[in-house]
């Protein structure tokens, strides 16, 4: 039965991709932080839900804050990994994307307690510039993936990949990958679950694109920052469109996590994994 997936990237208000004011990995350690109470945010509103998520934790967030990884996991819910350094995929090479990841799998291992499973990339960032993008992801010894934009934007996308999850063979063996979910509107391929579209959407559209996702027999993947229901939280100068994306719609997050949550059912990705290996 298709089901729902709330997923979160955690990483800090900083972590906005590819921009010339963002900081540097070298930066980060002096700025101020705030994942750590935006991420508890969450946390207090899913099990007021009783919502058990997919957290893919930014390996330097784990390294950080290893009682916040150690927490999420106490709490009920997956600790999966976001890479260590935030980087585009398309700007790596195959080698130092590989040690990354691993370097932030490890991280999060010890910090949890916990294997971890799966793998998110930065700004869902693999294109077809990096066609060794699932082997790397697979010999990391990762089981799952959820990296893939089945579409244009703005930092790559795979138009044309599948857009349920598929198991993916690989010289490093199997990689089940769960693309972010798409809905179709007269024709067009459009995004509703996830970041400035989440936001963006009203929730009554929201809703009901929802069940039609699942009606079609397919699982809807949400996904979200802690920064998006932190509506304090400082700002990176950037152009109108990205601060569009990036910043509108902040104060509306909670309240819409909150109708989602009563009203449909959320499971997590090692979950599905689970059952699709049984
Ligand atoms: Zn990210």
């Amino acid at each position: 039965m298709a089901a729902c997936v709330f997923s979160i990237d955690v990483e800090d208000w900083f972590h906005i991709l590819d921009l010339p004011a963002t900081p540097e990995l070298a930066e980060w350690p002096g700025l101020e932080s705030r994942v750590v109470p935006a991420t508890h945010r969450l946390l207090d509103l899913m099990d007021a839900h009783g919502v058990k998520s997919t957290l893919f934790f930014l390996g330097w967030v784990a390294e950080r804050f290893p009682e916040l990884v150690r927490e999420a996991v106490a709490r009920g819910h997956e600790a999966a990994s976001h890479g260590y350094a935030h980087e585009l995929v398309y700007t790596q090479d195959r080698a130092t994307f590989l040690a990354d990841i691993r370097k932030a799998k490890d991280l999060i291992e010890q910090a949890g307690g916990s294997r971890v499973l799966g793998y998110r990339c930065p700004g869902f960032s693999v294109t077809t510039q990096s066609p060794w993008f699932f082997d790397a992801v697979a010999e990391a010894g990762y089981a799952y993936d959820s990296s893939v934009w089945p579409g244009l934007r703005g930092h790559g996308g795979l138009p044309g990949a599948a857009r349920v999850p598929t198991t993916l063979a690989t010289p490093h063996g199997a990689l089940r990958e769960f693309p972010i979910s798409l809905a179709r509107i007269a024709g067009r391929d459009l995004y509703f679950f996830g970041g400035g579209y989440l936001r963006f959407f009203p929730l009554s559209l929201i809703r009901h694109m929802v069940r039609r996702v699942l009606a079609e027999g397919r699982d809807v993947t949400f996904y979200l920052h802690p920064r998006e229901v932190d509506p304090g939280h400082p700002r990176l100068p950037m152009g109108a469109r990205r601060r569009f994306m990036s910043y509108t719609g902040l104060h509306t997050t909670e309240p819409k996590l909150k109708a989602l949550f009563s009203e449909f059912q959320f499971t997590r990705f090692c979950d599905i994994l689970r059952n699709v290996e049984r």
